[in-house]
């Protein structure tokens, strides 16, 4: 099978969590097969070694995973976008909206620098809200996204067209229609 295939195969869904209606798209069995692991982390890393970025951020939480192994294998530094409060240092905040309230993320001042070109990682793209913060947060501090990538797209919501349309690039493994 192909390489999305073969990970498609390998997502769980999980229905009615955490809400009734809602068909949650489980990727840990992606990160529990180390066969199915490789695979996957490789798809990203073939992405972007010619076009390495300067540094990769990843968005809390699973992005922290998926944006660690592919950092360090492309051998550049990886920095964290973290829900509101839990970095130490100074930071820039976004606020954005979701279905029932808000959400703010955060990331550390000194995590960029103006003019770095950065990929910026998720697991999962759905309204596009989450990724569309990490880009704001990233650009606040002069730094440029050249891509945006995660395993899963659910592009009816709408979520990548959204953030496409804003002029990020996307990369993304499975859609689920
Ligand atoms: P968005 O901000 O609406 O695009 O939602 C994306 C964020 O919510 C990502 O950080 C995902 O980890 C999480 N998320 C939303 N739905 C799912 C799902 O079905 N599976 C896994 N994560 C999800």
């Amino acid at each position: 099978p192909s390489v999305n295939d073969y990970l498609r195969h390998h997502i769980r869904t999980v229905p009615d969590w955490p809400a009734p209606g809602v068909q949650f798209r489980d990727i840990t069995p992606l990160l529990q097969n180390p066969k199915v692991f490789r695979v996957l982390i490789d798809a990203f890393v073939h992405r972007y070694m010619d076009r390495r970025p300067d540094v990769v951020a990843g968005l809390d939480a699973r992005g922290f995973i998926l944006g660690a192994v592919v950092a360090y294998e492309l051998n550049v530094g990886f920095v964290p976008i973290r829900k509101k409060g839990k970095l130490p240092f100074t930071t820039v905040e976004e606020t954005y909206e979701l279905e029932y309230g808000s959400a703010t993320v955060e990331l550390h001042t000194d995590a960029v620098r103006a003019g770095d070109r950065v990929l910026l990682i998720d697991d999962l793209i759905a309204t596009g809200g989450t990724m569309m913060a990490g880009k704001k947060l990233l650009e606040k501090l002069g730094a440029v996204v050249i891509e945006g990538a995660a395993i899963v797209d659910l592009p009816e919501l709408g979520g990548s067209a959204r953030l496409r349309a804003s002029g990020l690039p996307l990369f993304t493994l499975v859609d689920y229609a």
